[in-house]
Parts: structure tokens; sequence; C-alpha cells
């Protein structure tokens, strides 16, 4: 039933072309530590404005510490994160939360709450909408997830897909400028895989900027705009899908490939 519905729901109707608004992003020589543990190591990375960054690396390479620094789920030890120029490590925490969103493996949806709800609860939280305004721009982002017939299905209604295309919906609906995916599909059956990605595909095509940290190396090498690859908290090769894929340089990027594809 579920993938039947999945099916119907992998259409969606994102923004037009170019019609969102994602800023660029600066990574400057970005440390972090967990106590004594350094787990990055000055890691440096610039994505222009509407671009798609995939991050691949193996497992505890600090991929997912890295996103989270740049939403401040995690604190930097030193080094600067910029959007538009400006610095996250000096932005107020409310404004850093609407312009910066992220997705994660396991959804972290509110269980007791709708698909409608849960979009709405973020809106009047960050954004201090009335419960109105709130419900109007979440039945908007929903639909635009292509949820438009599931809105009030609590997330255990849902299959996996469209719990993390409302995971979406709540991130895109406080407007950020940035979405930071981390393995958004890992937890996914696999006939599900296809219709997130596509979602994911189509937002960047509606000019977000996105850093995505994926095991999809499919999808990294027809998306992205540029792949990092990370091991031991640092950043070891970058650039096209075509280059890391056809021709990567780095004996552990080789070895990484010949492991995972
Ligand atoms: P990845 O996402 O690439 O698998 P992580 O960023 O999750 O890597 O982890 C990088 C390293 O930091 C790993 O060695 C991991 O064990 C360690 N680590 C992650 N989170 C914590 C934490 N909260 N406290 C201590 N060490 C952590
Ligand atoms: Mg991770």
């Amino acid at each position: 039933l579920h993938e039947v519905e999945e099916e119907e729901a992998a259409t969606p109707a994102l923004p037009a072309r170019g019609k969102l608004k994602g800023a660029r992003l600066d990574v400057v020589d970005l440390d972090m530590a967990y106590g004594n543990y350094q787990v990055l190591r000055k890691v440096n990375l610039s994505a222009p404005a509407g671009s798609i960054t995939c991050i691949i690396g193996p497992s505890g390479s600090g991929k997912s510490t890295l996103l989270r620094c740049l939403n401040r789920l995690a604190e930097p030890l030193g080094g600067d994160i910029r959007l538009d120029g400006d610095s996250v490590m000096a932005m107020k925490p409310d404004r850093l939360r609407r312009r910066v969103g992220m997705v994660f493996q396991h959804f972290n949806l509110f269980p007791d709450h709708t698909a409608l709800g849960n979009v709405m609860l973020s809106l009047r939280k960050v954004k201090n909408l009335s419960g109105g305004e709130a419900r109007r721009v979440a039945e908007t982002r929903l639909a635009e997830v292509g949820l438009a017939q599931r809105m009030d299905h609590r997330p255990m209604d849902l299959s996996g897909g469209q719990q993390q295309r409302v995971a979406i919906a709540r991130a895109l609906a406080l407007e950020p400028e940035l979405m930071l995916f981390d393995e958004v599909t890992s937890a996914l059956d696999p006939e599900l895989v296809k219709g997130v990605l596509k979602l994911m595909a189509g937002l960047g095509e509606s000019g977000m900027t996105m850093v995505v940290v994926t095991h999809e190396m499919n999808f990294a090498r027809r998306v992205a705009d540029q792949v990092v690859f990370m091991d031991e908290g640092a950043v070891v090769e970058s650039g096209p899908p075509e280059a890391i894929f056809g021709n990567p340089r780095s004996p552990r990027l080789k070895r990484f490939l010949s492991e995972v594809l």
C-alpha cells in the first residue's frame, strides 16, 4: 500500500527553477573537537548559491559533525562559517534557525502531531506565525512535497518516504537559505529512496543551496555540483563529480570508491 502511495506522491509541485533563494556558503578552516578528540581538522568548503554539494566518506570521518557545525548544533573550536558573507558564528540562534534547515536520517517528527501539525508547530515557534497563517503556509509546503492528500496523518500512519517529505516540508517552511541533509534516505526501504532523492534534486533546481551527506553515489554523480570526500575529519579531495568518480587522485578516495561502488 505504501509503495503505491509513494508513487502517487512522487510528482511534487516544487517552486519553479531559481525561485528559492539559496545563499552562498563558505566554511573556513573549521576545527571541532569532542573533548580531546579532534573530529574536524581545518575543513574548507565553498558552495555557490543554489548549488548542491554532496559529502561522501567512511563512517566516523566527521560528516555529521560538519553538518551539525554548519547550523551550530555542534560548537566549532575555531574557523568560520559564512552565509552570503554573514558569519554563522556571530548569528543569533533564532536567526540561524530560520536561515539554515536540516533534515535527519530518522525524520525527528513529533509522533503525536499530524503532518500538518508538525509543520505548523515549527512555523509558530520559530516564525511566530498565528495559527491561521501557519496553517496556510504549512498546507502549501506539504502540497509542494507531494503530501496534499496526507496532511492529517500522524507519522506512524505514513511511509518512511512520506515522513521524510514532511521533515523536508517542515524545514522548507521556514524559508531557509541553506538546507542540510544527513543520510536522509539511509533508514528508508529501498523502494522509497528514489522518490525522496528526486524531491531533493528538484529542490536544487528550484535554487536551494544544499549540503547533502549521502551514501547514494549515483545521486552524487548525477545531481551534485561538487563532491567532497572526507576522511579522518579532513577534506581529502573535492571537485566536480566527473573528477571525483572518474579520476580520483588520492589513494584513500580510490580505496573508498572501490569499497562502495
Ligand atoms: P560520520 O557522520 O562521518 O560517520 P561523525 O561526525 O558522526 O562521523 O563522527 C566523527 C567522529 O566523532 C567519530 O569518531 C565519532 O565516534 C565521534 N563522535 C561523534 N559524535 C560524538 C559525540 N557526541 N561525542 C564524542 N564523540 C563523538
Ligand atoms: Mg554521520
